[in-house]
């Protein structure tokens, strides 16, 4: 099993990204994830533009080095977006659009701006050397499961329920649906058309990414049955599709603790391939690290969040 960390580099400079890298290295590490966008708000220009790391360059670097090598490519969450005029947020059931009052802002997956930028990352990926692995987040409806619990008993989705999904999920089923009253109606369907949407954007993106890479989605840490329903992932179909998925276990993100990463981690092992799966860990100790890399064996690959954090951390 191969060790990895998420690296995210604030800018991109040789010498200091390459000092990482030997750090990285040291630490025991197998392989690095860097993103393939500079973080919002450090961007060299402060425009609106979405700009790319020299992500080719940053993956020969680290093969040069020896380490695997993973692209993290960030789906529909984007401030950016937010900011452009003609952009709308995703819709609640009650109507209501969606407020950030904080990190998050979620894109539609149905969003026209949403997708010209998906086109627009998968284009440039197309290009670049290709790394060992593409890592796609927020590759989901909107939930911010590091604040929300998620509500059991409600039967209704919270997101998304804009025009654009509204539209989508008419032409699908050759009906025009104008009312909230007429989706409950038609609840099953509402739920298949939107993993299909989902299943779809993948199917695109692998043909793309999956020449050379191997494709891993992320998933936010609930169970199996409530993926679907919440965000529209279908993790088996992942599978299927020859994908590897990654489940968030942040217990610190999540204020849990290591009994709760085990249980999720149970949880999926009776439905999912351990040689299918590449989840992602956060630590806070040194001892808290060795733990994990004892439940981590037999997985496709661990992954740690992240450089920055770890680098720094105590022995616990
Ligand atoms: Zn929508």
């Amino acid at each position: 099993m191969s060790i990895f960390i998420k690296y995210y580099p604030k800018f991109y400079k040789r010498k200091n990204f390459i000092d990482n890298l030997l750090k990285i290295k040291e630490a025991g590490f197998d392989g690095v994830f860097f993103p393939s966008v500079i973080p919002e708000g450090l961007s060299a220009t402060g425009s609106n533009r979405i700009e790319f790391f020299p992500v080719s360059r940053m993956v020969e670097l680290a093969k040069g080095l020896g380490l695997k090598t993973g692209v993290i490519l960030r789906w529909f969450h984007s401030s950016k977006l937010w900011s452009v005029d003609t952009f709308s947020p995703p819709v609640s059931f009650s109507g209501a659009s969606y407020n950030p009052d904080s990190w998050y802002h979620p894109v539609c997956p149905n969003n026209p701006s949403g997708l010209e930028y998906c086109d627009k990352l998968l284009r440039k990926m197309s290009k670049i050397t290709q790394p060992d692995y593409f890592y796609l987040v927020f590759f989901r409806f909107p939930f911010f499961w590091e604040k929300e619990e998620l509500d059991v008993q409600n039967r209704i989705p919270p997101f998304c329920y804009c025009p654009f999904c509204v539209a989508e999920f008419s032409s699908v089923v050759g009906e025009i649906i104008n009312s909230t009253s007429k989706i409950i109606e038609m609840m099953p369907e509402w739920l298949e058309w939107r993993t299909l949407t989902i299943m779809n954007l993948l199917i695109d993106a692998k043909e793309v990414l999956a020449r050379k890479s191997r494709v891993i989605v992320s998933l936010p840490p609930l169970s199996l049955i409530d993926l679907p329903f919440t965000t529209g992932q279908l993790p088996l179909a992942f599978t299927d599709e020859g994908c590897l998925v990654s489940p968030l276990l942040h217990h610190i993100s999540r204020r849990k603790n290591l009994l709760w990463v085990e249980d999720i981690l149970d949880q999926y092992r009776i439905d999912v391939k351990t040689n299918k799966m590449f989840p992602s860990f956060e630590v806070s100790n040194k001892k808290e690290f060795e733990k994990i890399l004892e439940l981590g064996n037999h997985f496709a690959g661990i992954i740690f969040s992240h450089w920055e954090t770890f680098n720094n951390l105590g022995t616990g």
